[in-house]
């Protein structure tokens, strides 16, 4: 049986692993973190399409699986309406179609100093809950963690034939990869029951989430910026332009915060590299502001790229 060592436990890591453990692989995880201390806990997370090309195929194979997993009870993986507006026209979704419900808003309906909008339902993935979920299935199939902070991919090559880097921001380290930046982002997660439906705003990052711990409000895209303290003036702003779509959020009790780093990078790295003369890496890591939304896509290519590399289970 193929051993596979996959490196990191935040979306990207736990995804890939299951993914393979439908392959019959048999995977060790192996990270600095567990998936509650992790970037990928600190997120939103909404599932949008962005990008062309890869990228769409990407987010589409996760679509579907989102899809599958809304039912699912305890899976972290719910549907909410979401209202993506805009200061100047939008294009019509490519993805419009391949939700249950997708419209363009009648003008009567867009919040003040908007020209466009679409309304439709899309997953959103409740972090905490969604990494416990795929932690869960992980090792009830046979999965296991080890904590351990890596300082090179090279400590494990002895030992393994194959190994997954999925280590986000850590890859700058373990990949030799200074194309790879910290992307600071905050949030604010208040208590308004009454707030039913989601909002995006793209041009000015503004999004809030109804989540079940609250509703989740952003959004800060600091590039170069890694610090993980709750800056109060990124507090203010968040609450400033979200009030100004939901009145409500003025008087809401703050429930919580989370700061995390995104791995930015110029383009997700999802590759080989043969690290010696036994062992190969499958590079995945980079993927910014995107990570649930092409987690499970970017997981098939791991998976396929296995294949071709002839490591049979
Ligand atoms: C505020 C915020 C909102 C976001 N909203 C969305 C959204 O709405 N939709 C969306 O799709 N995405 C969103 N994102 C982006 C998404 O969270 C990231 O793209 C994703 O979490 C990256 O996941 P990852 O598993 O690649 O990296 P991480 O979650 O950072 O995991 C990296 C793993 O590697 C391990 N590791 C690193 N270095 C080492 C080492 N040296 N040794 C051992 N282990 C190591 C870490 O311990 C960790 O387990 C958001 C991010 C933030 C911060």
């Amino acid at each position: 049986m193929a051993q596979i060592t996959v490196v990191g436990c935040g979306v990207s890591g736990l995804t890939c692993a299951l993914r393979l453990q439908e392959e019959n692989h048999e995977i060790t995880i192996i990270s600095r973190d567990l998936p509650a201390e992790t970037t990928s806990s600190a997120a939103g997370a909404v599932w949008y399409g962005y990008g062309t090309g890869k990228v769409r195929q990407w987010a589409q194979v996760s679509l579907q699986r989102f899809t599958q997993l809304i039912p699912v009870a305890d899976s972290g993986v719910v549907e909410i309406r979401l209202r993506e507006v805009s200061p100047s026209p939008l294009q019509v979704p490519w993805f419009k179609d391949e939700l249950p419900f997708c419209e363009r808003m009648p003008q009567a309906d867009l919040p003040q100093g908007y020209a466009d909008g679409y309304i439709m339902d899309v997953p959103l993935v409740e972090p905490p809950p969604y990494l416990q979920y795929l932690k869960t299935q992980f090792e009830q199939n046979g999965g296991r963690i080890v904590q351990r902070n890596l300082h090179s991919l090279d400590e494990l090559a002895t030992d393994n034939t194959m190994i997954i880097n999925c280590s986000g921001l850590g890859a700058r380290e373990l990949a030799h990869d200074d194309h790879i930046f910290p992307i600071r982002g905050q949030t604010v997660r208040v208590d308004a029951p009454d707030i039913q439906q989601g909002f995006m705003d793209d041009d000015s990052f503004t999004y809030i989430f109804p989540r079940s711990d609250g509703v989740f409000l952003g959004g800060i895209l600091q590039p170069n910026q890694d610090s993980l303290t709750i800056d109060a003036s990124d507090t203010s702003d968040i609450l400033q332009r979200c009030t100004k779509i939901e009145a409500s959020i003025q008087q809401a009790n703050i429930l919580g915060y989370t700061v995390g780093l995104r791995p930015g990078r110029h383009a997700v790295r999802l590759e080989t590299e043969q690290l010696t003369d036994s062992c190969t890496v499958i590079h995945n890591y980079g993927h910014a502001g995107l990570g649930f939304t092409l987690s499970w896509g970017c997981a098939e290519d791991v998976a396929e790229l296995v294949g071709w590399l002839n490591i049979t289970p």
